[in-house]
């Protein structure tokens, strides 16, 4: 990344202000600090899932069921995150969205049964039959404290469901959009986006705080993917890694149900925008080589 692309959105300037670790010290295998994901209400029907730098995930809740976003590493990671998701309901998991394919986001899925539909892009289908065990076994020996419980995993999670460039769930009467809307961190990468509560879950291609892992990117064409993104005006968006964004009040379409205590603690401003759709204010810089309490060649790296 250059410095051409520090002004162009805010959304840009989160991944392009993020100082690029050497791909080669990329490893944690000696981060053991667990951490504790916390619940964040982003809307009426949308949650995070969100920890100080593991991998994030999400959920939708409809009328008469929830749609997941990733589901961490394995099916006892994720079932930490269904008993979340049970706190706030009772309605039965259907769909699972992988934003896209790293091992440590995807194959936790098996843990919420056989009856739910896992959907992706193809272009995610494509790179989990690609290389979906080799990357496997990278991210097993490089993030040990995210695979707890390895050895339930049955196996690569396969997508039911496939889409090109756009998939529209109905949840009820909610509307939910499935949009691969171009590559950046990965071949397949995509995002779910609620457009009547303008709530984005973004994937690795957004990181708050977080160095980006950019081992299976697509550079050049990563800002362009973010443009696109930016165009959407989200209100809240859920980065892969570190604390959700969310706008301030003020910012907002239309006024905002209460959070609720958690959110408050652990939301994070959203940049206010101008009618002419710049940023007059930017995310927090990303401290250079570091986010939250890890450095960038150590567990803040992200894939
Ligand atoms: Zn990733």
């Amino acid at each position: 990344m250059t410095n051409d692309c520090v002004t162009r959105s805010p959304l840009s300037s989160v991944i392009c202000h993020s100082s690029f670790p050497s791909m080669t010290s990329f490893a944690s295998a000696s981060d053991s600090r667990q951490q504790t994901a916390r619940l964040v209400q982003l809307s009426d029907n949308a949650r995070a899932y969100a920890s100080d730098y593991d991998p994030n995930c999400g959920f939708i809740v409809g009328r008469d069921s929830v749609l997941a976003i990733d589901t961490r590493a394995t099916p006892a990671m994720a079932r930490q995150f269904i008993d979340a998701i049970r706190s706030v309901t009772p309605l039965p998991v259907r769909h699972v969205f992988l934003t896209h394919y790293h091992a440590v986001r995807v194959l936790g899925a098996a843990a919420f049964g056989p009856d739910v539909t896992v959907i992706a892009s193809e272009g995610t289908h494509g790179w989990i039959r690609e290389r979906g065990q080799a990357d496997y076994e990278s991210e097993r020996g490089r993030f040990p404290r995210l695979f707890q419980g390895h050895e339930e995993i049955p196996g690569l999670t396969q997508p039911h469901m496939t889409f090109g460039d756009r998939l529209t769930l109905w949840l009820g009467d909610l509307e939910v959009q499935l949009l691969h809307v171009g590559r950046g961190h990965s071949r397949g990468d995509s995002v779910a986006w609620i457009p009547s509560q303008k709530v984005l879950f973004a994937g690795d291609l957004v990181e708050n705080q977080c160095a980006v892992y950019a081992g299976d990117g697509y550079i050049r064409e990563w800002s362009s993917t973010l443009e696109r993104l930016e165009a959407l005006a989200p209100e809240a968006l859920l980065p892969g890694r570190g604390a959700p964004l969310q706008a301030p009040p003020a910012a907002r379409a239309t006024p905002s149900p209460p959070r609720a205590a958690s959110s408050t603690r652990s939301g994070r401003p959203w940049p206010r925008r101008t009618s002419a759709g710049s940023a007059a204010a930017k995310p927090t810089k990303p401290r250079s080589r570091r986010c939250g309490r890890g450095t960038a060649s150590g567990p803040c790296s992200s894939t």
